[in-house]
């Protein structure tokens, strides 16, 4: 068990199991991209640890890089825009494959797959390490998902709370008291 910010955790996926279901994508992404030299792109921050793991395992050539979302309370709308951010290179052209560390709502990868569609890659994929798949509801497919959680609150290997639990070993779910 761990406190971070006053919140319980405990464990709930041992990094051995997560591993090995990082294997399982890598080889799947190694069967479908081998040929087509992609391009990653990991979603900062929290996709730092998921996009270190795979591509370890992937020993065809390929090139990573990462964006933000950046969110910002536009001065006349309500709602808050998103906004991406840290894209240097063309990805005219090239095979896409965005990574995650969780998708939940689906909010977030939604807004970075419309924004990657205006520079006309040649194709788009998404690589989550975790979906909710009792919450994520939208047509966009997920085409890689190392593991499903049900829909509590995680950490660890990349997922944060309130910037700490990032480098907990495997994932921890919150206690709820
Ligand atoms: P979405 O836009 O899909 O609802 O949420 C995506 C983002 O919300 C993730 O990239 C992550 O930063 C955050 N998020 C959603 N669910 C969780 C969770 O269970 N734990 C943590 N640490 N972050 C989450």
């Amino acid at each position: 068990m761990v406190t971070l910010h006053n919140e319980r955790f405990e464990p709930y996926i041992g990094p051995a199991e997560l591993d090995a279901a990082i294997d399982k994508v890598a080889a799947r992404v190694a069967a479908q991209y081998g040929e087509l030299m992609p391009l990653f792109l990991g979603v900062l921050n929290g996709s730092y640890f998921f996009a270190a793991e795979l591509m370890k395992r992937l020993a065809f050539p390929c090139e990573i890089s990462f964006v933000k979302v950046a969110s910002y309370h536009g001065t006349r709308s309500s709602g808050s825009v998103k906004q991406l951010i840290g894209l240097q290179e063309s990805i005219a052209g090239r095979h896409v494959v965005v990574l995650e560390d969780i998708v939940d709502t689906g909010n977030t990868v939604m807004h970075v797959v419309e924004a990657l569609r205006e520079k006309r890659p040649a194709s788009i994929a998404i690589a989550s390490l975790l979906l909710k798949p009792d919450v994520y509801k939208k047509d966009l497919p997920i085409d890689f998902v190392a593991m499903e959680v049900p829909n509590f609150f995680v950490v660890g290997s990349g997922l944060d709370h309130d910037g700490l639990g990032r480098n907990l070993p495997g994932i921890y779910r919150i206690v709820n008291s």
